[in-house]
């Protein structure tokens, strides 16, 4: 199939007009210039890559206005989210989840990673497929469209000085590292062959995990070559805990568990000392920011910028899905360093559009993907410069245009794998 777009963004500080992009199977084959080739899908607007969202709670989608206006502190509403948990059946966490990623897509989002704990029935029982809940998340995907990693994560302890888990958190648990470990094994065979599908690893967080299984989880995703994953340091009193139990911090932790690698996203890192900084930089590890959600429940500021200028890669996360707005996340990440720090143009504009491109494919582990290049997956996005946010823009700064001031709305058409999934705003399949 040939595209031509309008314009594209090729990774430049510019947009390029008239851009020719042939797609096979999937697949960028070849990205030029004006073509004597007659075009298959004329697409007016700007080309960009398709944008990520690396770390999605799809369930707590339902929790969407209902806790947005309550007191309390991140661990009250942590109450409310387990109490929705309580009776989520397959069925329905699959039609939760193909609503959130069919309005993921038509805001921009070809790729998600799932951040998936919620195994088993409430009362910790296996259900007869033991990873009957992780498939309906794929069956959703399937379903929407949208491209899966989904994160497998192993949740055993309620804290982390090994406390079983709470009553709550009992259908998180697979109640042991062996057991988890086999499921998970399982879980791979269950998606391999899957073009759009990936398996990824976690531990929850350093609450939820002994430093022994934070070792078993990083061989295992060492082993089966996955991305690894885990929230750390969300809040100061993870922090407390994990220096009363260990005697370090959560990032030091994941360094002497073998935890800290090219191959692992910490999600938030908000809470992080200089010398955890130095540890995350040096091994090549990422960071996930999620700043809606880190805004919503009252986290704290993470520090972007000294990841940025450390060579930390960046990728962004709608997380609890009370906001999906990949653009507002970007937005977010300028401008919350530009109050905490009193400066403007903290974060460039393409660097701003490289951790919600390239930088949420790397942390899914889509080595190839969240660029406009050949040998790319073919997800693409269209953004409108005729639209509210952007109308009266010029090509010279276009992209600090759509990196500081579009938002979903400015989304006309989405792209995943060549499939044409969302038209003139419009999702083409029926989830
Ligand atoms: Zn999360």
């Amino acid at each position: 199939v040939l595209i031509h777009a309008e314009y594209a963004w090729l990774g430049a500080s510019t947009v390029t007009g008239g851009v020719a992009v042939e797609v096979e199977d999937g697949t960028i084959v070849s990205v030029g210039g004006s073509t004597n080739k007659t075009a298959d899908v004329t697409l007016g607007g700007i080309l960009i890559p398709g944008t990520v969202s690396a770390h999605s709670h799809a369930f707590h989608r339902r929790l969407r206005g209902r806790t947005q206006g309550e007191g309390g502190d991140f661990w009250a509403w942590r109450e409310a989210m387990y109490r929705l948990a309580a009776d989520l059946t397959p069925e329905a966490y699959e039609d939760l989840a193909a609503v959130v990623f069919g309005e993921m897509l038509r805001s921009g989002i070809t790729a998600v990673g799932e951040f998936h704990y919620l195994h088993h029935q409430p009362d910790g029982t296996p259900y007869l497929e033991p990873n009957m809940m992780g498939m309906a998340l794929v069956r959703a995907a399937e379903r929407s469209g949208i491209r899966l990693t989904l994160i497998d994560a192993l949740y055993l302890t309620s804290g982390a000085d090994g406390a079983p888990p709470l009553p709550d958190q009992t259908r998180f648990s697979d109640g042991g590292i062996e057991a988890w470990e086999e499921r998970a094994r399982a879980m791979a065979s269950l998606v391999q062959g899957k073009p759009t599908v990936a398996l990824g690893v976690a531990a929850h967080s350093v609450r939820a995990a002994t430093p022994n299984d934070l070792a078993r989880v990083a061989d295992l995703a060492s082993d089966l070559d996955l991305p690894l994953h885990i929230h750390i340091s969300e809040q100061p009193a993870e922090n407390d805990e994990c220096l009363a139990a260990h005697g370090v911090t959560p990032t030091g932790l994941l360094a002497a568990t073998g935890f800290l690698s090219e191959r692992t996203t910490l999600v938030h890192a908000t809470h992080t000392s200089a010398n955890d900084r130095e540890l995350i930089s040096g091994s090549g590890a990422g960071v996930c920011l999620c700043p809606t959600t880190e805004a919503d429940l009252g986290d704290g500021i993470g520090p972007a910028a000294e990841y940025a200028a450390s060579g930390v890669p960046l990728s962004l996360g709608s997380d609890s899905n009370a906001v999906i707005d990949i653009f507002e996340e970007m937005r977010r990440v300028e401008h919350h360093d530009r109050l905490r720090l009193g400066r403007r143009g903290v974060h460039q504009p393409g660097d701003l559009l490289r951790a919600a491109t390239v930088g949420g494919m790397r942390a899914l582990g889509w080595a190839d993907g969240g660029i406009i290049t050949a040998g790319a997956p073919a997800d693409l996005v269209v953004v409108d410069p005729d639209s509210d946010d952007l109308h009266g823009i010029d090509e010279d700064n276009a992209v600090a245009a759509i990196a500081l001031a579009a938002t979903r709305a400015s989304v006309t058409d989405v792209l995943v794998n060549g499939e044409h999934v969302v038209r003139d705003g419009s999702l083409a399949t029926s989830s």
